[in-house]
């Protein structure tokens, strides 16, 4: 049998899966179609190439969740944090780096790297023989994209996100939202009450639509938006389109009676609806957006019961490429139907830099112990590695499915902690001791 591990995509995800199965002892062959093959996005031909911004976000391992995963993934010796590392900038709390000596010390660790080869191509065909990770990312070339579609099926590979804003369940004023699905709709209690109502007057959405109009809006690169007009319109040109569609779109008030205020019609409701299994995230129905971060927390506050609302994340619209890993993908990022292949990066429905390289952290350790024999349990619940695996391949609802980054939301709740705004930090400081204890227990399982 051929113990080589083949990985289609030398970006944050790939090179990290490089990286921890090279280190494992497994030979490695990075497939990278730059620079022969170029996306719209990337300037270089380096591996590990930061396509934006040059943040990994909040270096705080206490009190946040992507500070948490920095955390774990420096205690697995990731090459992506250790780089950083190397090439830290002053940010304040967050890890910034200098970005192509950054990008050039990864493609240096791995080119040099005694047990990995780089092979300057396109791969087009997802392949059936072998062993192989697909981390390919958002911009995933459109020949690999089109076959990933033909062996998954035509639903479960999505070009382009559209993303609603996610809201902390215990941050939302239920003395004013409610909890009802339109006309009582379900054949269980649960179905009947899935969704969360936010009513409005008519001054309330009036201002509204103001608001939504005169918002600050990002702009599309060019090439982004071919097709993805068709199913997901940002509201803010709904609204442009007429100050009454919304009302008579994503925020119709029928089917639905307010308990607060039952002889009141609501001239417009706003609903949200639950975003994770575990019932603490919930996303705004519909509101889609390309609203600039800053606009979106001031309108989206706005919403009676929303008015200090915390943000899991906030909406876009984006090209990217992603399957439905729910669907999809087994707890080790298999493929359910070709266990030879695995999935990491942003492709498999994660988002930013960190979580994509985090994926490509577990994609080959697994990989690579499978090619080695040996045994690697479950990632543990309580890390944010595995809050964000068990969200992608089992916590997410697979028919609404959109790209998710590590929040504290995903994590399994802390017995005996108080809830609401009010216990958060003490609520955040148990989740990031428990989860490193367990993740070096997981870790010291592998030496
Ligand atoms: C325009 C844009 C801006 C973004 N900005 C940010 C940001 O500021 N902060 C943030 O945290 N996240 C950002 N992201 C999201 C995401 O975190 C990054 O795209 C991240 O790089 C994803 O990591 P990845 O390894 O999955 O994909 P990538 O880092 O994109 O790596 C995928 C690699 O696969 C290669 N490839 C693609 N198809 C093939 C093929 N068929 N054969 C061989 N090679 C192939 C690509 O050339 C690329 O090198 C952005 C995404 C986009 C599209």
């Amino acid at each position: 049998m051929d113990k080589t591990l083949h990985i289609i995509g030398g970006g944050m995800a790939g090179s990290e899966a490089a990286w921890q199965a090279a280190n494992m002892g497994v030979n490695v062959v990075i497939h990278e179609m730059r620079p022969k093959v170029e996306t719209f996005a990337h300037q270089t031909g380096n591996l590990g190439e930061m396509v934006c911004s040059n943040s990994f976000r909040s270096d705080d391992d206490e009190q946040n969740a992507v500070g948490l995963l920095h955390w774990e993934m420096r205690a697995a010796a990731g090459l992506i944090m250790t780089t950083a590392d190397k090439h830290r900038i002053p940010a304040g709390g967050a890890l910034a780096v200098d970005r192509e000596p950054f990008a050039e010390s990864v493609t240096a660790a791995l080119r040099s790297h005694p047990n990995v080869s780089v092979s300057d191509e396109e791969i087009t065909e997802l392949p059936t023989d072998g062993n192989w990770i697909v981390a390919t990312g958002p911009l995933t070339s459109t020949a690999l994209g089109k076959s990933i579609q033909a062996a998954t099926g035509q639903d479960h590979l999505a070009f382009f996100d559209a993303i609603a804003p996610i809201v902390y369940a215990d941050s939302i004023d239920m003395s004013q939202a409610w909890m009802q699905s339109r006309y009582d709709k379900g054949e269980t209690e649960e179905e009947r009450t899935a969704y969360l109502n936010c009513p409005m007057t008519k001054d309330q959405y009036e201002a509204f639509i103001d608001a939504l109009l005169a918002a600050d809006k990002t702009e599309f690169h060019e090439g982004e938006t071919a097709g993805y007009f068709d199913g997901c319109l940002p509201i803010e040109v709904m609204a442009e389109r007429g100050r009454e569609t919304l009302r008579h779109g994503p925020m119709k008030p029928v089917g639905l009676t307010n308990p607060h205020q039952p002889e009141e019609k609501a001239y417009a409701v706003v609903q949200l609806r639950r975003d994770n299994a575990l019932g603490t995230l919930f996303n705004i129905v519909g509101f889609q957006t390309k609203m600039k971060y800053g606009a979106q927390t001031e309108v989206f506050r706005m919403i009676p019961g929303l008015e200090n609302a915390s943000f899991a994340r906030l909406g876009g619209i984006h090209r990217n490429t992603f399957i439905n890993s729910p669907t999809l993908l087994d707890s080790r990022l298999r493929m359910k139907s070709r266990h030879n292949v695995r999935f990491a990066g942003q492709i498999t429905g994660v988002e930013g830099y960190v979580e994509s390289a985090a994926m490509g952290l577990l994609a080959g350790r697994f990989a690579a112990a499978e090619l080695l024999g040996q045994e690697i349990p479950e990632v543990p619940l309580e890390t944010a590695m595995g809050s964000l695996v068990n969200h992608i391949t089992g916590g997410a609802d697979a028919k609404t499915f959109q790209p998710m980054n590590v929040n504290f939301g995903l994590f399994q709740p802390l017995e005996d902690v108080r809830g609401g705004r009010k216990g958060r930090k003490i609520r955040y400081k148990g989740y990031t001791d428990r989860a490193k204890e367990v993740w070096q227990q997981w870790l010291a399982s592998q030496s």
